[in-house]
């Protein structure tokens, strides 16, 4: 398939940080989560432009995190340095839940649709070392920016809100509830535009973010 070089340039009418438009930008209320554990997330480049990219707000709040684009065409294979790779996991589904016994100091999200993250965890140098967590089950029954494809599947800020609930111990908690707070302004914003319907209802919720796309990354739980 053809690159189109413009798929990385935002419109003018977006904020270029947050690609929201302009009007509903959320930088200014985006928090600043401190964690002990690394947060890496390998994106599909298809996500680059999508304002219903959660990965971007994660990366966006959480300053011990690293935000690693992959895949466009004509860019050398994507490799996982020593420095990532040391004492990581990756969260990915039908690895051991995380928990007491898997605290990983550095956890890998793949940023990317299902189809997607499958080939990226077969492409990505380095991962095909790395063992797999996975989340606990979660809940799925709340308004988000594309539809969840399945229970138990939810975003990728979510995935890292409840991963990091579990991995940042006492602080874990307030940790969470920061991130899914910053996910929930996020859909309140899309919802703002009125341009697209959403249900509350897992699984039947439409996309709503202008230039969002529905399959999805999304994470799942046990
Ligand atoms: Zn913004």
């Amino acid at each position: 398939m053809r690159y189109n070089r413009r798929v990385n340039e935002p419109s003018p009418s977006r904020c270029p940080r947050c690609l929201l438009q302009v009007r509903w930008c959320l930088c200014a209320d985006v928090p600043t989560v401190v964690t002990h554990t690394k947060i890496v997330i390998v994106r599909h480049y298809r996500e680059v432009t999508r304002s219903s990219n959660s990965g971007r707000l994660a990366a966006m709040a959480l300053p011990n995190s690293v935000l690693l684009d992959h895949g466009a065409p004509g860019t050398p294979p994507t490799q996982l340095s020593a420095d990532v790779l040391d004492g990581a996991r990756l969260l990915f589904p039908g690895g051991e839940t995380l928990g007491a016994a898997s605290l990983p100091r550095t956890l890998i999200i793949l940023d990317s649709t299902w189809s997607q993250a499958r080939r990226m965890r077969r492409k990505v140098r380095g991962l095909e070392q790395v063992r797999t967590v996975s989340l606990p089950p979660v809940p799925t029954e709340t308004p988000r920016m594309r539809a969840s494809p399945g229970e138990g599947k939810v975003s990728t800020l979510e995935a890292i809100a409840y991963a990091l609930g579990v991995l940042e111990g006492p602080r874990g908690p307030e940790v969470e509830r920061q991130l899914l707070a910053l996910f929930q302004l996020a859909v309140e914003r899309s919802l703002a535009t009125g341009r697209h319907g959403i249900s509350l209802r897992s699984g039947q919720m439409s996309q709503g973010l202008p230039g969002s796309d529905d399959d999805n990354p999304e994470h799942e739980g046990k």
